[in-house]
């Protein structure tokens, strides 16, 4: 069974709107005490959250069908019925929402950071409001606007500050297990580490976290092994440390060859996302460090010190350690600290600017007075009868959809015959009774 799940669809919809009612008031002595219908309650809205707590996209695996509860209809004595509440979705910090096209909508970052996947309907207004100096008891209300629905692809992305890249069993949950106080999985075959790992690691007085993603081997970028699947964890990382395996014996394997196939990964995978991710540091450029592990075994300290001036030579800075013995350890934290500091100085501003962002780019809720501008009452030419013409103002929106039909029968007998509602703009010219006035 999956428990770690970072790339969903959701299917997103917001409540309906509430119609508005048609109702008299009636009181002894005053059969026809004026319209008294209430309006009905906007829909809730689908919203997503970013939640400190919420550390994976599982729970929208299980339930990818989310839907706002629907407002409540008006009633009689100008009772409004009750808004449907948001339904607020917490998502870890980092989701990417994109629409099924794959275009990027939001991405979610920095606690409490909002996006309204789909916005609740309008509630319709009642009778009462509907009211005017020359229509002063309308029988009819307006209904409700559905809730709009949107399907969208989220997709977690692990905001780390190192990311540990290496070929599985060359120590990198070993790593993060000797330096933080996460526990991931430890074991001597290929692909233990299923799920990306972030550990928490403190280094004189900086505090910063590493995550510890899937190995990968020579032709993950086609597919092999777990394929490049788990990159998109180190995407946002502000440096990568490739961990290399000194006492590996495989055949076809040493670490530099190792760190070339790693490199030769990284660069497909960069190269694939390259127009996702513009205004970053390509992944290709970010600040690099190598990690030769496994020292405590004589031989691969011997090799860690062979190659250790040609790794030099081509520009990395690099450690020899030994997660088992715990040698060297310090020293890497205190380096991994120094380029997390130098990383957070040149984002700061822009980071304290994310903080605070929330991303709402659903239009604003239409205010309640434009129902009544999109309807009028003319005379029909046909018969001298009144009609009610209904604009529609967009042509998502059937303007029949606007009038309610829960007319009472004594108020009909207030109007002299059956009106018809006209479709302008629809696509449909002809006049469809739907209703009486
Ligand atoms: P990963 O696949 O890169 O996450 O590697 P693991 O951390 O799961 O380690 C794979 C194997 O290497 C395990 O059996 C570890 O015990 C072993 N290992 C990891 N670090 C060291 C080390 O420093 N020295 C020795 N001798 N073995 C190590
Ligand atoms: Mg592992």
């Amino acid at each position: 069974m999956a428990s770690f799940v970072d790339r969903v669809i959701v299917h997103a919809t917001g409540g309906n709107g509430g119609h508005g009612c048609v109702s008299i008031r009636r009181e002894k002595f005053k059969p026809l005490g004026g319209p008294d219908g209430g309006n009905g309650g906007d829909g809730g809205s689908v919203i997503l959250r970013v939640d400190g707590q919420s550390t994976t996209l599982l729970g929208f695996h299980h339930s990818p069908h989310q839907k706002a509860p629907n407002g409540e209809p008006g009633k009689g004595d100008l009772r409004h019925g009750f808004k449907g509440q948001d339904l607020i979705l917490s998502v870890p910090d980092g989701t990417v929402v994109k629409d099924r096209q794959g275009n990027v909508l939001a991405d979610l970052l920095g606690e409490g950071t909002e996006y309204v996947i789909a916005s609740g309907g309008h509630g319709g207004l009642g009778n009462a409001a509907l009211a005017s100096q020359k229509r002063k008891a309308p029988g009819f209300a307006l209904l409700g606007t559905p809730g709009a629905e949107q399907e969208v692809e989220l997709e977690l992305k692990s905001i780390a500050d190192i990311a540990l890249v290496g070929f599985p069993s060359a120590g990198k949950s070993s790593l993060i297990a000797a330096m933080s106080a996460a526990r991931p999985k430890i074991a001597d075959y290929p692909f233990t580490t299923l799920v990306p790992n972030l550990g928490v690691v403190q280094a004189g007085d900086t505090r910063f976290t590493v995550a510890d993603v899937p190995g990968l081997i020579p032709g993950a970028s086609q597919g092999k092994g777990l394929g490049l699947e788990f990159l998109r964890h180190v995407e946002r990382c502000a440096a990568l440390v490739h961990v290399i395996d000194c006492a590996t014996l495989e055949p076809g394997r040493d670490p530099l060859t190792d760190l070339d196939a790693l490199e030769a990964e990284l660069a497909h995978y960069a190269h694939d996302i390259q127009d996702d991710a513009q205004d970053t540091v390509p992944l290709t450029e970010r600040p690099r460090m190598v990690v030769l592990n496994k020292i405590d075994v004589p031989e691969a300290r011997e090799l860690a010190d062979f190659i250790r001036p040609d790794l030099e030579k081509r520009g990395y800075r690099v450690f020899e350690v030994s997660t088992a013995s715990h040698e060297g350890l310090r020293q890497l934290g205190f380096a991994m600290a120094e380029l997390v500091a130098e990383s957070r100085a040149e984002n700061a501003p822009e980071e304290a600017e994310e903080q605070t962002r929330v991303v709402r780019p659903e239009p604003v809720r239409k205010r309640r007075g434009e129902h009544r501008k999109g309807f009028t009452i003319s005379r029909d030419d046909r018969g001298g009868e009144p009609m009610c013409t209904c604009v529609a103002r967009s042509p998502s929106v059937g303007c029949n959809r606007q009038i309610s039909t829960m007319t009472k029968p004594w108020v009909i007998s207030r109007t002299a015959s059956p009106s018809w509602v006209s479709r302008t703009n629809c696509s449909d010219p002809a006049p469809v009774p739907v209703t009486r006035c």
